[in-house]
């Protein structure tokens, strides 16, 4: 486990934010909206992730059981991070909009977010950092 700070944001740059987290616990989820959206999950407690500007620049996208609260930002339509329903206490950012992430490097552990109550039953797999969901 090695933690490492990483600075990222939305495309416009109107959202900057800072974490701390591990990307060899990169996952992928083949549900329906993160397929869609490509998102590699990096799954980290609420206490290493800084939101250094643009919580207005915000808006919210929910679906299904509305646990999982799709934030994005409203004028690049870029969704940088979220909070994932596997881990409503912490924060879910995507890989692909940190910076200095050599994105070849990485190996993301998939999910099974298309089948996602199965998922979270099996017992090997535990609600935190490096699962998710939608
Ligand atoms: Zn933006």
């Amino acid at each position: 486990m090695t933690l490492q700070t990483y600075e990222g944001g939305c495309h416009c740059g109107r959202l900057r934010f800072r974490v701390r987290g591990d990307l060899a616990t990169t996952s992928e989820c083949n549900c329906s909206i993160c397929t869609m959206k490509g998102f590699l999950h990096l799954v980290v407690p609420r206490d290493q992730f800084d939101l250094i500007r643009g919580s207005d620049e915000l808006t919210t996208y929910t679906f299904n059981t509305g646990v999982a609260r799709h934030t994005f930002c409203r004028h690049c339509g870029i969704h940088s991070f979220y909070v994932p329903r596997s881990f409503p206490n912490g924060v879910s950012v995507n890989v692909r909009c940190l910076e200095g992430v050599d994105l070849a490097a990485i190996r993301p552990v998939p999910f099974d977010g298309r089948h996602w109550e199965d998922a979270m039953r099996t017992p090997n797999v535990v609600s935190g950092p490096g699962q998710v969901g939608a």
